[in-house]
């Protein structure tokens, strides 16, 4: 998978490591948080942290993390009508990276959702589609040209990115082993995601 090795000195390669503390539907069972002190969880989402750190240790020149980075009256807060309880409030231990990824490598942190009144799932435009969180431009001047992504969740912030992505003409690539969705069937999620070109390593 990745690709690395087929298209190296073509393009370079980045990795988007998504949305490590995913929003999940109110009402959600939360028998297992992400990492302990999130308010925020998806089942199982903190055993996938191997799997992104090991991918991490591979031959990208680019690793971005994207975190959402919430004002506090944000407005997918469910006291603000939105679906989600309040989380990543920026500035806060909250909307810290989980304390075993290992973020040694990292190049780049996108921080998203920050406009009160505009959730974000993609890393790169906010779910209106209005404002840039600028990963489009920070890739491009890089030089990157082909982008793998995971985390979680899933069929939330990895799916928007995912989509995003591909549609910016970035070859782009789920790495499955390393995401994990709210919803225990991904299929419809993955479909989706083919038709919009995306690439689907089950690995
Ligand atoms: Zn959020």
């Amino acid at each position: 998978m990745l690709s690395v090795t087929e298209i190296r000195g073509a393009f370079s390669h980045g990795l988007i490591t998504k949305c490590l503390f995913p929003p999940h539907p109110a009402g959600h069972r939360r028998t297992e948080r992400f990492h302990a002190g999130s308010s925020l969880a998806v089942p199982q989402g903190d055993l996938v942290i191997p799997a992104v750190n090991a991918l991490m240790n591979q031959d990208f020149d680019v690793l971005v993390a994207s975190r959402d980075w919430h004002p506090e009256n944000h407005s997918s807060f469910t006291p603000y009508g939105g679906d989600w309880p309040i989380h990543c409030v920026s500035g806060t231990k909250g909307a810290d990276f989980p304390p075993l990824l290992d973020q040694r490598r990292l190049t780049h942190i996108i921080h998203k959702g920050l406009d009160p009144a505009c959730d974000s799932y993609s890393a790169f435009f906010d779910n209106d589609q209005r404002h840039s969180t600028g990963l489009d431009g920070l890739l491009r001047g890089l030089g990157i040209g082909h982008v793998t992504i995971c985390g979680v969740a899933l069929d939330f912030c990895v799916a928007a990115t995912a989509r995003d992505c591909s549609k910016l003409g970035f070859e782009t690539v789920i790495k499955r082993a390393a995401c994990r969705g709210i919803s225990t069937d991904d299929t419809s999620c993955l479909n989706d995601l083919v038709a919009y070109g995306v690439q689907i390593d089950q690995t």
